[in-house]
């Protein structure tokens, strides 16, 4: 097939989307390690699980044997809103950068959440209702998450909880009037409605908040009020098996035009959108059916994969929650202010840091200015103004196409563009006033934070 026969924007029809999400889990051959009790430090059971999460997302957290697991009806009814996503032939920017490269992305910003976010959303909305709850609660820090909660929670007529850390809560108050309008709770975190708020902010006056810290009230409040229950948005597997619809549509559009990637390229924060997009890539690799190169791209001032240590840490900053096997920083590590809000948190997915143990994928950390730099790049042939977590992706494709410029091959590189930048103007705004700035952390402030993690061989 020439390639002027394959379309802009490969469109699945609606009766091509996956009826099932793809656990990639039943065919690792290291499984994740599992989540483990705070207290005894035993792997956390069903029993153990369902008093802060929702019984079918317990199980489904749980799950290590079962490749598919079906996507209830009503949940494809509400995908097919805003789904099959287009997965995008960047003929502008091959022909802009003048490289025999073909270049591919996957866009999930065509929701009013602007992101991903709302496949796993959804998901965890449907088996809290389900179970006949009340409601879910839930942080979020840049915004996206809360907004695709409360999205998904009005669908299904929930109540939705959100503690938004109070940095961003003052920062984006648009993203606030976003969850407002879709009846959600927004409170800035830390709070003085929470016994782990008031402890934080008797310990730290004056703090504006962390991820760690808003998990920590969130959790509090789920497990104190009757009919509640809490919900993540990334890092957990039940997140990732949610988020596989990515790659399975992605690979059902490249299937149908016959192309094979050489490079799948997804930006990496908790590591929900990177597992979802490689998901059925990784599995034929595992097979051995196949070979693609697997690239995580996180920023710089965040680097959970290229200098975190693999090794069980708290999710949260009161060290309320679960601990996980994961590549971290620390739960102590609070980065440096960088506007890819959505990839500041210290920790990594089980499931991608046990590949990435495994050689299986490889990362790389890219510094801001530059991650900005290639938005723009992108957004001026392209016409989509891109998130700042999604620009990371979008810098080492472009890297790889100039690459390809170079030594003249043709490879075919496929990337996730996660969600749309319209609420982070002040990162932009700084970046074209030249006040944006790169910081790294050092050696010794990395030190400083792995002397937290819990001593658990
Ligand atoms: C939250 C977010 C991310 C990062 O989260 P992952 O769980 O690593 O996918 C990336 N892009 C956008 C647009 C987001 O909102």
């Amino acid at each position: 097939m020439t390639t002027k026969e394959i379309p802009y924007k490969i469109y699945l029809e609606e009766n091509e989307m996956p009826k099932a999400w793809y656990n990639l889990r039943a065919d690792m051959i290291n499984k994740p390690a599992p989540l483990i009790h705070p207290g005894t430090h035993q792997p956390m059971t069903l029993e153990d699980l369902s008093p802060v999460f929702c019984e079918e997302l317990c199980k489904q957290e749980l799950n290590n044997t079962d490749p598919f697991i079906e996507i209830p009806q009503e949940i494809r009814d509400f995908y097919k809103m805003y789904r099959p996503s287009p997965l995008v032939r960047a003929y502008c920017l091959e022909e802009k950068l003048g490289t025999p490269a073909k270049i591919y992305y996957k866009f999930e910003g065509n929701n009013t959440s602007g992101s991903h976010k709302l496949n796993s959303a959804i998901a965890q909305a449907y088996y809290a209702k389900q179970q006949g709850l009340k409601g879910v609660t839930t942080e979020t820090g840049a915004g996206q998450w809360g907004t695709a909660l409360s999205m998904a929670c009005s669908y299904f007529d929930l109540d939705c909880k959100v503690f938004m850390v109070k940095v961003s809560y003052e920062q984006k108050p648009f993203r606030r009037e976003v969850m407002r309008t879709y009846g959600a709770s927004v409170t800035p975190s830390p709070s003085e409605t929470t016994q782990i708020g008031k402890k934080i902010l008797e310990e730290h006056p004056g703090t504006t908040g962390s991820l760690g810290c808003a998990i920590s009230e969130a959790v509090e409040v789920a497990t104190s009020t009757p009919g509640y229950r809490y919900v993540l948005g990334s890092v957990l597997n039940q997140v990732l098996l949610h988020q596989s619809i990515i790659g399975l549509e992605t690979k059902a559009a490249l299937d149908k035009y016959g192309i094979v990637p050489d490079m799948v390229i997804g930006c990496a924060g908790g590591g929900s959108n990177l597992g979802g997009l490689i998901a059925p890539f990784m599995g034929e690799k595992i097979k051995g059916n196949a070979d693609y190169r697997i690239v995580a791209v996180e920023p710089a001032s965040c680097p959970s994969f290229t200098r975190g240590k693999y090794a069980y840490d708290f999710a949260d900053t009161g060290q309320v929650c679960p601990l996980a096997k994961m590549y971290t920083l620390g739960s102590g590590f609070i980065p440096a202010p960088n506007h890819a809000g959505g990839l500041r948190y210290h920790g990594m997915s089980p499931v991608l840091s046990q590949l990435y143990d495994d050689g299986l994928m490889e990362a790389i950390a890219v510094p801001q200015t530059e991650v900005f730099a290639a938005a723009e790049e992108f957004a001026r042939v392209e016409g989509i103004l891109p998130a700042p977590e999604s620009s990371h992706a979008i810098k080492v494709a472009l890297d790889e196409a100039k690459k390809c410029i170079e030594t003249g091959e043709e490879k075919t590189i496929v990337f996730g563009l996660t969600g749309t930048g319209y609420f982070d103007m002040v990162a932009y705004e700084k970046y074209h006033d030249g006040i944006m700035d790169d910081y790294v952390p050092t050696d010794e402030e990395l030190e400083k934070y792995f002397e937290t993690l819990p001593p658990i061989a």
